[in-house]
């Protein structure tokens, strides 16, 4: 592994992972939304989260630019691969197993249907275990600590300010049933209730 495969690579799973979500966005804006909680708040965090994600590995994917630059281990960028793969596959089960009741933020749609089977029979959210996975495999691939940290960084932003409104937003919409299903399942991670 040398850092120009580890990059190459890591964008060959970006391509993956809007490959994976693209048919997903088409397919959701034909269920119409009933209620929603996209507020500037939530904008905001989208924004830090694409920035640490998306804009910032990329830019230094492109330009290469030295600030920050840690020592390139192969064996770091290889133990890299696995959380990668894992992520785009959790990512694809998620999509599969949600369907049409996705939404890129807060939403409830019409005909929201919850969802307690497939991986989400282990936890509330998949989804976000795959973008933490995501998030790791770009610490281990970028040798850099700016543009390696940014996406846990930025997610992890996301997620601790989304996740407590989107369960009252499922407690709303669903009630019990949501109240016996958060009784059974973790949030992230299947052993850590
Ligand atoms: N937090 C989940 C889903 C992320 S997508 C995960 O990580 O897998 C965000 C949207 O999914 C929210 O608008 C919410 O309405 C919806 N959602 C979250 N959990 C759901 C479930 N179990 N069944 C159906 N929809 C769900």
């Amino acid at each position: 592994m040398t850092p120009t495969i580890a990059k190459i690579f890591w964008i060959a799973c970006v391509v993956g992972w809007w490959a994976i979500r693209f048919p997903y966005e088409r397919r959701v804006k034909k269920n119409a939304i009933k209620a929603t909680q996209r507020d500037t708040q939530e904008i905001v965090l989208l924004g830090i989260s694409l920035s640490g994600l998306g804009i910032i590995p990329i830019i230094y994917v492109l330009t290469g630019f030295t600030f920050g630059a840690r020592a390139f281990v192969p064996a770091v960028a290889w133990i890299g691969v696995l959380p990668a793969l894992g992520s785009l596959w959790l990512f694809w089960r998620t999509h599969r197993d949600l369907g049409r009741n996705w939404s890129v933020s807060l939403e409830v749609r019409d005909k929201h249907e919850l969802i307690t089977g497939g991986v989400y029979r282990y936890v509330r959210h998949p989804m976000y275990s795959a973008f933490f996975l995501w998030a790791i495999a770009q610490f281990l691939l970028l040798p850099n600590w700016v543009a390696g940290l940014s996406g846990i960084i930025g997610f992890g932003t996301l997620y601790a300010f989304r996740v407590g409104r989107e369960e009252r937003l499922m407690l709303e919409a669903f009630g019990d049933e949501y109240r016996t299903y958060m009784k059974r399942t973790a949030r992230v991670l299947p052993w850590i209730h």
